[in-house]
């Protein structure tokens, strides 16, 4: 049987693509019975009926699963930031990094809008982004208005499904325009086809950009750590745990225990500030969502 995956889902039928071909297919009743729906990026088993149209048999197991948009099998989220307009937000990015991290997903840092910088405003955001490279993130500082950086995005999409995430208004449907012409999606925040309202139908497709595979919808709409535990926070941040690996206790939160060796690498300059502080919040966060003993 013929296995492909599903790149648009609409009106109860799943377009399996495979070798470059689609397939229009529709769900069988065992979908229904083992309660799975089957998601854009599913890897699925089909049998076709004719030349265009067919039927799902199997969906395989999932990496992972996005609930806004509704996408499996993420491999790449490109966490887009604007340099300015809006200002850089390392609270923000922390935020999603740690959300990517949780999910098995491969995130890329994406500083758009260089060109509006000035270069004060790029020094910081060069610091920033030297903070970010050290602690083993992958950093590109682009500009869709001169295309200058954007080179450096294409090697990243290759042989992969990746998500644009983002705050509106960074410049996420121009980056899409670039990094695929043609494809014309209209930019200029909440107006645009990717920031529109969660009122609109709730509909993703993957598109083609070069041997890469891109949500035309952003990922990660809520930001809440609803299913992280405290223990399981240092791990999203990869500075933070590799330094915990020498503190003195195991389960170590580097909050007052002694012997911490995160709180030891913060006072050494090993790890930066902000990002221990946003840790602390973080897991604040988780805390104060959970029942109190
Ligand atoms: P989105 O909401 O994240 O999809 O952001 P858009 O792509 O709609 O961009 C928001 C605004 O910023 C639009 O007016 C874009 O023209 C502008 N913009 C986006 N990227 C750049 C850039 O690299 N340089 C400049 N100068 N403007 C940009
Ligand atoms: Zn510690």
């Amino acid at each position: 049987m013929p296995e492909g995956k599903i790149i648009k889902a609409l009106s109860g039928f799943y377009y399996v693509v495979n070798d470059g071909t689609v397939t229009q297919c529709r769900g069988r009743g065992i979908f229904r019975k083992n309660k799975i729906t089957p998601l854009v990026g599913d890897d699925v088993v089909f049998q076709a009926e004719n030349e265009q149209e067919g039927y799902i048999l199997e969906v395989k197991d999932r990496k992972n699963e996005l609930v806004r948009p509704p996408i499996a099998n993420v491999d790449r989220a490109f966490l887009v930031f604007s340099s300015v307009e809006p200002a850089f937000s390392p609270a923000l990015l922390d935020r999603f990094l740690v959300l990517v991290e949780y999910n098995h997903i491969e995130p890329i840092i994406c500083i758009t809008k260089t060109d509006l910088a000035s270069e004060s405003e790029l020094g910081e955001i060069e610091q920033y982004a030297s903070d970010y490279r050290a602690a083993g993130y992958e950093v590109v500082l682009v500009s869709s208005e001169t295309e200058a950086g954007i080179e450096q995005l294409h090697p990243h999409l290759e042989g992969k499904i990746s998500v644009f995430a983002g705050q509106s208004g960074v410049g996420k449907s121009s980056l899409l325009n670039v990094l695929r012409p043609g494809l014309e999606l209209k930019t200029s925040g909440i107006s645009s086809h990717l920031g529109r309202g969660k009122h609109t139908t709730r509909h993703v497709e993957l598109i083609e950009i070069g041997d890469g595979l891109v949500a035309d919808t952003p990922g990660f709409s809520s930001l809440e750590f609803q299913e992280i535990e405290a223990a399981e926070l240092g791990a999203c941040f990869p500075e933070i745990s590799r330094a915990a690996e020498n503190c003195k206790f195991r389960g170590c939160l580097h909050v007052k225990e002694p012997k911490c060796a995160v709180k030891a690498g913060v006072e050494e300059g090993t790890i930066p500030p902000y990002r221990y502080e946003n840790y602390l919040d973080f897991l604040q966060e988780i805390k104060d969502r959970k029942p109190r003993y």
